[in-house]
């Protein structure tokens, strides 16, 4: 059958392709290490869990819910927005989606019209751009000329007067860098004097460390969250990436568009995991979950960071945040002669079993992203087996 225009232009995500590859050599029985993909290893703390199983067996999560979402807990996130960022959002700003993922999507398909440009900070992580060309508009790329942080001249470089939108996420996936605060001012700043949608992804707000302050564009003053569509999510601070909840906190009428879209395309995502996510934000535990997991994800970044740049041709900037490091392997693809980043990671798969993804899926050759949602004694091991494989190819 012959497929749409539409998805025969969209790319498959590569940080779940080279994810699959490495889970097919494990069940070919490869020792394999998987650092490609976005997980923590983390489980859902069991009360989480404990919630849900309430939810079932006294029925309250039979029936369909609103689109939007069940009203608590579009009421708990809204609270639990305006204490971070002293907003004023109400459960009528808040939709709740089949994972940040979705709430991403739907936003792009509210605002985007074809002809619109979009700008992505590179490096990005890898759905933003498809999900603008799914909503018929132009992905534009915006290179930072220093490090891995794109400025206001960065983004004023690739700036048209068909520039809608700007995607902003910090902490980053895939380089773990934060925006100060006067970086985020600048940035944020400059997208209201163009008129432009800033479309926030704070998924990785949780997570920063070392003393690194995280600051959100809703921390900036009512006109700057006046241009924002926050998205965020439960995935990746409580570890639930199964449960699949996500949200969008927008001004009033995008939300209420948001929702009349996800009344046609989607109905609410499934009540048993609202349920288990009221829990996660309403539970006294929950702060303290979230600093344990936060914690060893320090305690990890602190242990690799040195033991990354001591690896032959291999530098990389201490992370801030989530849960990546996105090292320069240029030097390296070069002593060891291999033709491409991509042949390198390709041969780090193959000879080192260790899976990491190609910085080019993040837009940003030359760079390859780890993943450090894994235990210590797993990244050591991965590391050193990187650095054999660099040495026996020298
Ligand atoms: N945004 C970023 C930057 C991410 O890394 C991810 C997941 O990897 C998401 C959004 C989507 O997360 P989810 O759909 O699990 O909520």
């Amino acid at each position: 059958m012959e497929l749409s225009e539409r998805i025969a232009n969209i790319q498959p995500s590569a940080t779940l392709a080279f994810s699959n590859r490495a889970k097919e050599m494990a069940a070919q029985g490869i020792d394999v290490l998987n650092l490609a993909v976005g997980q923590p290893d983390f489980k859902t703390p069991s009360y989480i869990g404990q919630a849900a199983i309430k939810a079932i067996e006294e029925h309250e999560a039979d029936s369909y819910t609103a689109a939007t979402g069940i009203l608590p807990l579009r009421k708990e996130i809204a609270n639990h927005i305006n204490e971070q960022h002293g907003t004023d959002f109400g459960a009528r700003d808040v939709v709740v989606t089949n994972g940040g993922k979705f709430a991403l999507y739907a936003v792009t398909q509210a605002l985007l019209n074809p002809g619109d440009e979009a700008l992505i900070p590179l490096p990005y992580w890898v759905s933003y751009g498809e999900q603008i060309k799914l909503a018929g508009a132009k992905p534009v790329l915006a290179h930072p000329s220093q490090g891995l942080k794109v400025t206001v001249e960065d983004l004023e470089a690739v700036y048209t007067p068909q520039t809608k939108l700007l995607v902003l996420n910090t902490p980053n996936n895939p380089s773990g860098e934060v925006f100060t605060k006067d970086e985020l001012t600048a940035i944020a700043n400059w997208a209201v004097d163009h008129d432009l949608v800033i479309l926030a992804d704070d998924m990785y707000g949780d997570l920063v460390y070392n003393g690194t302050e995280f600051t959100s564009v809703l921390d900036l003053g009512e006109d700057v969250v006046n241009h924002t569509v926050l998205v965020n999510g439960f995935s990746k601070s409580y570890a639930m990436t199964g449960w699949r909840v996500g949200y969008a906190v927008a001004p009033s009428n995008v939300a209420a568009a948001l929702g009349t879209y996800l009344g046609q395309v989607s109905g609410n995502m499934a009540a048993v995991s609202q349920y288990a996510a009221l829990t996660a934000l309403t539970d006294p535990r929950g702060k303290e979950e979230v600093e344990r997991m936060r914690q060893a994800y320090e305690e990890r970044l602190n242990t690799i960071t040195s033991l990354i740049n001591d690896l032959p041709g291999v530098s990389v900037t201490k992370g801030a945040g989530a849960f990546y490091l996105f090292p320069d392997v240029s030097e390296a693809v070069e002593l060891t002669g291999f033709q491409s980043t991509d042949e390198f990671v390709n041969g780090v798969l193959e000879e080192a079993h260790v899976s990491i993804v190609p910085g080019k899926a993040f837009g940003l050759d030359g760079h390859v992203r780890l993943s450090y949602a894994t235990d210590l004694a797993t990244l050591q091991e991965a590391i050193k087996r990187i650095g054999d494989f660099i040495k026996r190819h020298q």
